[in-house]
């Protein structure tokens, strides 16, 4: 198994190559990716593959996202320092982590709850006191914090979440994988404008697990 400074190596190649040099300039995206470490979000025996440019499964027919993805979607979310932001779909708790060195205050929202648990545990470890995740179906968003500046959503569904789009503050901006087969979606930017209307922009394809209903313990 690669020594600490490998993967700091590693995580600096993947910042530089996969990140900068793919068009990905926000300072703080860029600065957030060099301080998690993701070989701490991935199976043991998938540490070497850690900075590899690619999704990587994490158990339970779930992955970790491509890092490519989530930085261009954290590009498209044009983060303030001062934003509260909910991401559903945590998963690994990896998305929340890098929010947690960007954002004021992150939550996530996890159906599996094993999952769920080793994400918050992981978390705790790492001592990211802004970051709050729960076990729970992602459709409903999160009540007792809303609104949100900035909602993500990192599993793809076939339409807008209803109560996702009422948790968003006025003024603020949510990106989401819509397709209608699964692992092949096109990201959607929906902005809530001043005058209470949302405008919905198309953007690139992309792949991502399914967005399900309902919760599941194991
Ligand atoms: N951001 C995560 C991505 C995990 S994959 C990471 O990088 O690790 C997508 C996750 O979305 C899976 O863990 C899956 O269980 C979860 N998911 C799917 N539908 C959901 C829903 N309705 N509510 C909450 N989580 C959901």
């Amino acid at each position: 198994m690669p020594s600490e400074s490998i993967f700091e190596q590693q995580r600096q190649t993947m910042v530089i190559e996969q990140l900068r040099g793919r068009g990905i300039r926000q300072k703080a995206i860029l600065n957030a990716f060099l301080q998690v470490p993701r070989e701490e979000f991935v199976p043991l025996e998938l540490r070497d593959h850690a900075y590899e440019d690619r999704a990587l499964p994490i158990g339970h027919r779930q992955t970790i996202s491509q890092p490519f993805v989530v930085a261009w979607m954290l590009a498209l979310l044009n983060l303030k320092p001062t934003d509260r932001v909910l991401e559903i779909g945590s998963g690994s708790g990896y998305v929340l982590a890098l929010l947690s060195h960007i954002v004021r205050e992150a939550f996530g929202v996890e159906r599996i709850e094993v999952l769920a648990t080793a994400a918050q545990e992981r978390l705790a470890r790492l001592e990211l006191a802004n970051v709050k995740i729960k076990f729970g179906d992602g459709n409903d968003g999160w009540i007792e914090y809303q609104p949100f500046e900035k909602i993500l959503v990192s599993a793809g569904g076939q339409e807008i979440p209803e109560r996702l789009k009422s948790q968003l503050a006025v003024g603020g901006r949510m990106i989401l994988p819509i397709g209608d087969e699964p692992r092949n979606q096109k990201l959607v930017q929906v902005d809530h404008l001043q005058d209470g209307s949302y405008k919905v922009k198309r953007l690139g394809r992309v792949s991502f697990v399914p967005l399900l209903s309902g919760t599941r313990q194991t």
